[in-house]
């Protein structure tokens, strides 16, 4: 058996005719960036999470990017150096890169011994340490939100905003709640292997907040809504009408997507409960009240690295997300941060191992994952 760890050609071929009869249109219109299907597929996305408003840009990084430069921390226009963002550690690099690149410093605050994501603990300890903190982003690892309550109230409590990362959770719920929805803003990725994959970069924000939304389509636009008038320095990021097309069909079956990934890790988790792996594999914890739409089934594991390479020789695939923490970096070298620090991260890159996980998925090969799994233990 050979099981990658994605598999898109398979959803591809679900959906084959539909999208490139939406990207025929689009064609034939000749109307490529912005427009009618971005329009589209915009007022969609703003329908199915909840939300007033919704920007299309470039990609999720652009998403972050631009969130930070709508608040004003944009270094055209202010002395960004001495501001502060916190956010996790233990993310895609995006999340500190937007930050570092506006040259803000980023803060790093530990995750949950359990859940992967941001501690809400570490978070207030930040808060106490720095002074001038301009704003937090939590991102909902994997999949599933983290503890957005408590950090909301911080939000309140130091007149910070909230920007989410929920590059990875979309249709993820906390308290009833979609993630993305909690925040000033929330940022979403499209990128192709993300649970609603465009077919090449994608990405948006969302917001409830109408002046948010004015000033993020102005900086999508190089800083100006009126061709050739601009108010702020911008940049040139938008989502494309071949993008919105794609997305628009795939996002009306997302909903199904995501029940079935839900119903694959619960399989998963029956399997290793079968085959008696506690001590050796930890399945993804859940939180209460959550609903976790397992962008990734991320299990912590002991040997994880020699677990990795066995799985790797029986043809499945795996991968590390992510395999060094953003505060050991060799780029934040100059934060002064050590190994150590943050030590709930650092365990989590040692320990944290990603599985197949998608719609097409079948319990065969699901069976076929656990029983080599059991197989390295024993
Ligand atoms: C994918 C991802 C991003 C960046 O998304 P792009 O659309 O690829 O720029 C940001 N943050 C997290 C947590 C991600 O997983």
């Amino acid at each position: 058996m050979n099981i990658p760890l994605l598999d898109l050609k398979a959803q591809y071929q679900q959906i084959k005719p539909e999208v490139q009869k939406a990207i025929n249109e689009v064609i034939d219109s000749q109307h490529f960036i912005l427009g009618p299907a971005v329009e589209k597929f915009e007022a969609e996305i703003a329908r199915f999470i909840g939300i007033k408003y919704a920007v299309g840009v470039a990609s999720c990084s652009d998403s972050l990017l631009l969130s930070l430069m709508a608040l004003g921390i944009n270094p055209a226009h202010t002395d960004t150096k001495g501001m502060e963002v916190i956010t996790t550690p233990f993310t895609f690099f995006a999340t500190a890169g937007a930050i570092a690149r506006l040259g803000v410093t980023p803060v790093f605050a530990d995750i949950e011994p359990d859940t992967f994501n941001i501690s809400p603990d570490a978070i207030a300890a930040a808060l106490k340490k720095h002074k001038n903190v301009k704003a937090i982003i939590p991102v909902h690892l994997y999949g599933q939100s983290a503890d957005l309550e408590p950090i909301m109230e911080l939000g309140r409590k130091y007149n910070i905003p909230i920007i989410e990362d929920a590059a990875q959770s979309i249709g993820a719920t906390y308290k009833g709640q979609n993630t993305g929805t909690f925040g000033l803003l929330g940022c979403l990725s499209f990128f192709p292997s993300k649970n609603l994959g465009a077919w090449g970069d994608a990405g948006l924000i969302v917001t409830n907040d109408e002046k948010m939304y004015q000033m993020i389509r102005s900086l999508r636009l190089h800083g100006g809504q009126k061709k050739y008038y601009h108010q702020y320095v911008g940049c040139n990021s938008r989502l494309d009408a071949v993008q919105a097309a794609v997305l628009s069909v795939k996002l009306k079956y997302i909903t199904e997507w995501t029940a079935k990934r839900q119903e694959r890790a619960q399989y998963y988790n029956q399997l290793f409960k079968k085959y008696n792996l506690s001590g050796f594999v930890t399945p993804p914890p859940i939180r209460p009240d959550c609903n976790h739409i397992y962008h990734q089934y991320t299990i912590r594991a002991k040997n994880r690295d020699g677990l990795k390479d066995f799985l790797k020789q029986q043809n499945i695939g795996t991968e590390v997300y992510y395999p060094l923490a953003l505060h050991l970096q060799d780029c934040f070298r100059y934060l002064g941060y050590k190994k150590g620090d943050l030590p709930e991260s650092e365990k989590a890159t040692q320990e944290a191992l990603s599985l197949p996980i998608y719609p097409e998925l079948r319990p065969a090969q699901q069976e076929y994952v656990v029983e080599q799994i059991a197989g390295f233990y024993r």
